[in-house]
């Protein structure tokens, strides 16, 4: 997304509907010189400032204040941002013959693949798209089971039912309350069918074959050569996920009874997450037996009584070690860190640069535990990225690739590793090897379990975008795809009498999903990297990159380049490689895999 904003809010705001009817484009003959093509650019980036900083100004109220007032104001502000990037998104293609200095061919080349959809021109056409993906969104926002079908009050929301899948352990209840989640999809299947017609006829007519080749091209590379890049990055993967899968399958084989079957796929309502997607949950059932050590961090927090804002002051400390500037005094003064008493607030934790160059902000509810004090890493990520990248014109204000952004802030928080603790004072001593296990098999429940659903939710609708996936087996094709991929099935039938893809936020909201793949793989990438450059010698989960100057060049010359050059550019100023390389994760799992396959000995494995 261009010239944005509220950086990691992609989850939290909700989809803006695109209404820009009546702006085609007209690609031949059109006269355009280039002090006009000069012209539209200085426009472009004047007004995506003024509306971003609005809209980051109206977010900010709304989600430190929320009221019916702060959300009518945040969602007028954002339509007027969105509306602003289409005009200019769609009117990029009329200056592609006019000869252009590298720096502003590449602003409309930006410019030109920023949306996610394109609405058709006739105006009756682009109302019915807008439309709907907003009953959809409504949909899948207002989605809940109810038992029995009872009142309002037996009914389950999204919230509680992702609570009841991680907490409770009896299958019949657990298959009921997903079979129940996924009651919300079916309605939204003909909708679903007619938004794929009418976004492909907008895609087509900005020159995209179809609404998923529009979204492929953002990747400085032609459509195919991305989804054949994720294909190549999984098989680097797919050894590592399925040791993991072999383990969990059999502990949940133990704990369940043969409704795991020893060595087919695993039920999709078993694994603790509404989609299969974070297997975290199941720590308790197949995590051994020393707990590692996060909860000596969580422990030391409060017996030192370290403060949210002290414990913010650490983040902060990470970078400047690297030879970035501290924040502003503003950042201190404006961010929230404690839920206040008073008022409803989003806690979801997000990083914000208000006015887009130096007013940055954190917001936050912090508790004095070890993943609040990684998240504090990870966001402050974000802010000094989006600072370091303020030089560039508003429309480069990015990162690299959607999947940097995340990466970047995932990548600070791999360095928090019990030696940094030492280092800062927090433990007195790093625990030694024998809790290493137990840690990175929490983090890979989390992180390794979720790639192959990073791939499952594009890949699907990118044949569906093609047509190479018709309504009649949408249901099918889904989940054929999360068995591929993820090993996991269905506990019953799911004929086309169902829509399970409606049940995933990002697909009625029409979200693209392949960054956060992206993101997963390239933050393992980012670290090997660094902590090479830092000159690190332990294996990589101890690694860390904490006050290496050397290693803090390397990071701030990639962050300032924003999306200003194309992102192997930046992978290369970063680590020297050109191409993503899903090898670093598995360097990085390489002890946990050798300890799984040690216990899966004799053990079948894969599906
Ligand atoms: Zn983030």
């Amino acid at each position: 997304m261009i010239g944005r904003m509220p950086v990691h809010r992609l989850l939290t705001i909700p989809f803006v509907i695109l209404l820009a009817a009546g702006i085609g484009c007209s690609r031949a003959g059109s006269g355009k010189t280039e002090a006009d093509a000069k012209t539209f650019l200085t426009q472009a980036n004047d007004t995506l400032l003024r509306l971003g900083v609005e809209w980051n100004q109206a977010g900010w109220v709304q989600n430190t204040y929320i009221t019916p007032d702060t959300e009518a104001m945040s969602a007028r502000a954002s339509e007027a941002f969105m509306t602003a990037a289409t005009n200019f998104s769609k009117q990029a293609p009329q200056y592609d013959a006019v000869g252009l200095p590298e720096a502003e061919r590449r602003q409309f080349t930006v410019l030109k693949n920023a949306l996610t959809m394109a609405a058709p021109a006739d105006p009756k056409e682009a109302a019915e798209l807008a439309q709907l993906v907003a009953s959809m969104e409504g949909m899948y926002g207002r989605g809940k089971y109810c038992q029995d079908g009872e009142s309002d009050e037996a009914c389950l929301d999204v919230e509680e039912i992702t609570e009841f899948l991680a907490k409770d352990r009896d299958p019949a209840g657990l298959l009921d309350v997903w079979e129940g989640w996924h009651s919300i999809g079916p309605p939204m299947k003909k909708s679903y069918a007619r938004f794929v017609e009418l976004s492909n006829k907008g895609a087509r007519e900005l020159g995209f074959s179809d609404t998923g080749a529009m979204w492929r091209s953002k990747y400085d590379m032609p459509p195919e050569a991305f989804s054949k890049e994720l294909d190549r990055l999984w098989s680097q993967l797919q050894p590592l996920y399925l040791s993991l899968h072999t383990y969990v399958r059999a502990k949940l084989h133990e704990r369940y009874g043969d409704v795991v079957p020893a060595n087919g796929p695993i039920p999709a309502h078993l694994l603790g997450n509404i989609w299969a997607q974070d297997w975290s949950n199941l720590y308790d059932i197949v995590g051994p037996a020393q707990g590692g050590a996060r909860t000596s961090l969580t422990d030391e927090l409060r017996r030192r009584k370290v403060s949210p804002t002290d414990m913010a002051k650490y983040g902060e400390r990470f970078f400047t070690s690297l030879g970035f500037e501290p924040l502003p005094p503003t950042f201190w003064e404006r961010s929230l860190f404690v839920k206040p008493r008073d008022r409803e607030v989003v806690c979801h934790a997000s990083a914000w640069n208000i006015n887009m160059v130096d007013d940055l902000r954190f917001k936050m509810c912090i508790d004095q535990t070890a993943e609040d004090f990684t998240t504090i890493h990870h966001e402050l990520g974000h802010d000094f990225y989006s600072r370091a990248y303020a030089g560039q014109p508003v429309i480069f204000r990015d990162s690299a690739n959607d999947g940097f952004h995340e990466a970047i802030g995932d990548t600070i928080a791999l360095s928090v590793t019990p030696e940094y603790l030492v280092k800062v004072g927090l433990l007195d001593r790093a625990p030694d090897a024998s809790g290493d296990i137990a840690l990175l098999l929490r983090t890979a429940l989390e992180r390794l379990a979720f790639l192959p659903f990073g791939l499952v939710v594009d890949a699907w609708r990118w044949q569906v975008f093609s047509g190479e996936v018709t309504p009649e087996n949408y249901n099918r094709s889904w989940w054929e795809l999360r068995e591929k991929y993820q090993g996991v099935r269905p506990a019953s039938a799911r004929g086309e009498e169902f829509f399970d893809p409606g049940a995933k936020y990002h697909i009625p909201a029409n979200t693209p999903y392949a960054r956060y793949f992206l993101s997963a793989v390239l933050q393992f990438q980012f670290h090997r990297a660094l902590s090479k450059t830092a000159g690190c010698t332990t294996p990589l989960h101890r690694c860390s990159i904490y006050g290496n100057a050397e290693a803090g060049t390397r990071l701030k010359t990639t962050l300032e380049m924003g999306a200003s050059k194309p992102w192997p550019d930046a992978l290369e100023a970063l680590t020297g490689q050109r191409e993503m390389d899903a090898s670093a994760m598995a360097d990085y799992y390489a002890p946990l895999k050798a300890w799984l396959d040690e216990q899966n000995q004799g053990r079948p494995a894969g599906w």
